[in-house]
């Protein structure tokens, strides 16, 4: 007999192959396929007739087949299939291309579901390669999956159909039964089936209320286990300590901001109960002299320091900054990356375990157990949405028993008040809300792919007035694998070289650089050596060079806006008027358009989430909660209050789960606090 964790091959029709393909959704056992929740319904139970159906947009016909033509093939590897369908009262032809298979199954004189859109003249409706669905009335809603190339939506709902039916330990609910009723929560079997196959628009509200609730509810619970763990510790006690000196260090005056959160940290640094603050502002705000700030009066108490960033390139750009800064003080600051070499790497880690490095600056390297602390008081994360939760706890628990370090992570993404309601929630928050004098906005232009010419014209004149300048090639999606999108930006680079901006120290950026090679272009372009920098997105968090007015990004319309926004912090860091040029065919975008016309980073945001529409996840995996499956909820705000309620409810009865009701949410919990940095 099945049971959730049955591997997928168990099913009917499920092979090596498909499970292959399974596999790359993320799915392996019954379990798995049983929360793969479809991203959306194709709603049939208002099928349209076909004089009423609206323009071109998607919507179900029931029709009957009135006639069939025989193959016709246009050219090789292309045949076409025409079919006349009629609802009684109009006829429609539709085109079905390729569908040998399709066609064949269709039967002359029956009645079908036909799913597409509908276009061609009034007289003469057309509609091309719909999906087609047997005619059931009690088909409301067909499920629409995220798919892979291999696999369609029809595939997955039959193989979920019959995992439902088959799947034993349905039945085990791991809301406790209080819970439920206490929220009116229907069970976990209906919940399942009808986030797959709604009856109707209550049921699937029903379901989905449910089963965001079980997610919201465990995260609640880990996080607040995770906030008892940490609050059970003591703080390394700190005391106030003279400021100055560190005001001394650097030639501008800090923002009201600046100084606001600096103050809020100093306070937390004091008490008894560890920091654990988010530092949120947008790029160029100005965070790394706050975490700075911060460290400074965490060395003057004695204590170390450790700054994680998410790039090499970030870490050694802070590494840079901080050595300068502290450059005249007592306070010495080391660099540990993955690719530094052995010898280098035990060095530092030598003058951290016996205390004479107060300040560490460094990528991941920094979790691994061969780095031992003398007096850890003080973890920052940079650029926090790069890292998990648990990466984050992860460093704090270097400090020596008994003494946890203070937190500090450091965002530029601005997060939609629920969402960070969830994530931060055991957080408490500083944010700075105001630019660094004399600080421009920078000026964005969305261009067509003809007029680059004349941008790098554009680019040409700044250059020469000794500034330097950015572009941007984008990597094809899941950038790491995909050699064309990588050459393109290095062939880009070469044929700039000699052609646009023959004459100029052109350098080149990209992820699979040697680490020496990057850090050695960085330095060339830091010190103007370089005046134009060819990279990908690799620059995208964090590297500040102020002297940089001018960034053009090519194919923007394949980044995201927040994307966007985060690679345009990149200049406007100086004196200098800034400008960021969009190439784009797609002119008329609602989205380039948007980001042309602010730089705030937080209206950027939600003008992004607004043109992503609701259902999109909110960028959680990025937040490093890629448990979240059907997020997309989020709005609800009430929900997400009543899950917290109910998680502080049986923690405070049961505070590490070992009640037998609660077993299946410990396990759930464990399970999310050590997957959480995916
Ligand atoms: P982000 O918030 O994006 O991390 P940074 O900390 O990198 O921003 O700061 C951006 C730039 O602004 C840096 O060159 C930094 O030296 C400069 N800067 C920071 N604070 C001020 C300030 N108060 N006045 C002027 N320049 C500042
Ligand atoms: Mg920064």
């Amino acid at each position: 007999m099945a049971t959730l964790s049955t591997n997928i091959q168990y099913l009917k029709g499920v092979g090596e192959k498909r499970a292959r393909l399974y596999a790359r959704l993320g799915v392996a056992t019954i379990g798995d396929l049983l929360e793969y929740y479809p991203r959306d319904y194709i709603d049939f139970s208002h099928p349209s007739s076909i004089i009423a159906a609206p323009y071109d947009r998607p919507c179900a016909i029931r029709a009957r087949v009135a006639s069939k033509s025989s193959e016709q093939r246009i050219r090789k590897g292309l045949s076409l299939f025409k079919v006349l369908v009629t609802d009684g009262q109009n006829d429609m032809l539709i085109t079905f291309f390729n569908a040998k298979y399709t066609v064949s199954a269709l039967k002359e004189e029956e009645t079908y579901l036909f799913y597409g859109r509908v276009a061609g003249r009034i007289g003469r409706r057309e509609m091309a390669s719909p999906l087609v669905f047997q005619d059931d009335p009690d088909l409301a809603f067909s499920p629409v999956y995220p798919l892979t190339e291999g696999l369609s939506s029809k595939m997955i709902a039959a193989n979920v159909r019959q995992a439902l039916t088959l799947a034993e330990g349905l039945e085990q609910d791991p809301l406790p039964t209080a819970v439920r009723t206490a929220y009116e929560l229907c069970g976990r079997r209906e919940a399942l089936e009808s986030i797959h196959f709604p009856a109707d628009q209550k049921a699937l509200a029903k379901a989905r209320r449910r089963l965001m609730f079980e997610e919201l509810f465990q995260l609640n619970l880990a996080l607040g286990q995770t906030k008892r763990a940490s609050q059970k510790e003591a703080a390394a006690p700190m005391k106030p300590v003279v400021m100055n000196d560190f005001y001394h260090l650097f030639p501008f005056e800090l923002t009201k901001a600046q100084k606001r959160a600096i103050s809020d940290c100093l306070d937390n640094l004091c008490g008894t109960v560890p920091m654990n603050r988010l530092l949120q502002g947008d790029v160029g705000s100005g965070k790394t002299m706050v975490a700075a700030a911060c460290s400074y009066f965490t060395v003057q108490n004695g204590y170390q320091t450790a700054m994680m960033a998410p790039t090499e390139i970030l870490a050694v750009q802070h590494y840079q900054t901080w050595s300068k800064l502290f450059a005249g003080t007592e306070i010495s600051v080391g660099l540990l990356t993955g690719s530094m070499g052995s010898a280098a790497k035990r060095e530092v880690k030598a003058r951290l375990a016996d205390g004479r490095l107060s300040i560490v600056i460094g990528t991941h390297a920094l979790l691994q157990d061969s780095v031992v602390f003398d007096r850890l008081g003080l973890v920052i994360t940079d650029e926090q949405h790069r890292f998990g939760v648990s990466q984050r706890m992860a460093l704090a628990q270097k400090a020596q028993a008994g003494q946890y370090p203070h937190v500090l992570v450091m965002s530029a993404t601005p997060i939609p008040r629920t969402l960070a309601f969830i994530i931060y929630g055991d957080l408490d928050l500083s944010i700075l809300d105001e630019m660094p004098k004399g600080r421009q906005p920078v000026k964005t232009y969305l261009i067509d792919p003809p007029k680059r010419e004349r941008a790098y014209g554009f680019i040409r004149r700044h250059l020469d007035a000794g500034e330097q300048a950015y572009i941007v090639c984008p990597l094809v999606e899941q950038g790491e694998n995909s050699p064309e999108g990588l050459e393109s930006a290095v062939e880009e680079a070469e044929r700039l070289a000699r052609e646009s901006f023959s004459g100029y120290a052109v350098g080149m950026l990209h992820g699979r650089m040697k680490a020496a090679e990057k850090e050695r272009v960085m330095t060339d372009f830091q010190s103007g050596k370089l005046q134009l920098l060819v990279s990908t997105t690799v620059i995208e968090v964090g590297v500040d060079v102020p002297n940089a007015t001018v960034m053009l990004i090519q194919n923007a319309e394949r980044f995201g806006l927040s994307q966007l926004h985060q690679l345009r912090g990149r200049v406007g860091r100086g004196k200098a008027e800034s400008f960021c040029i969009l190439v784009s065919a797609q002119t008329d975008s609602p989205r380039l358009q948007a980001i042309c016309k602010t730089n705030d980073g937080f209206q950027v945001a939600e003008e992004d989430l607004k043109l992503r529409g609701p259902g999109d996840f909110f960028g959680l995996r990025q937040h490093g909660l890629p448990m979240m499956k059907i997020a997309g909820l989020l709005e609800d705000m009430e929900l997400v209050e009543k899950t917290r309620a109910a998680a502080i409810e049986v923690l405070k009865t049961d505070p590490d789960l070992l009640l037998p009701e609660h077993a299946a949410l410990r396990e759930h919990t464990n399970q999310m606090l050590e997957t959480a940095g995916a």
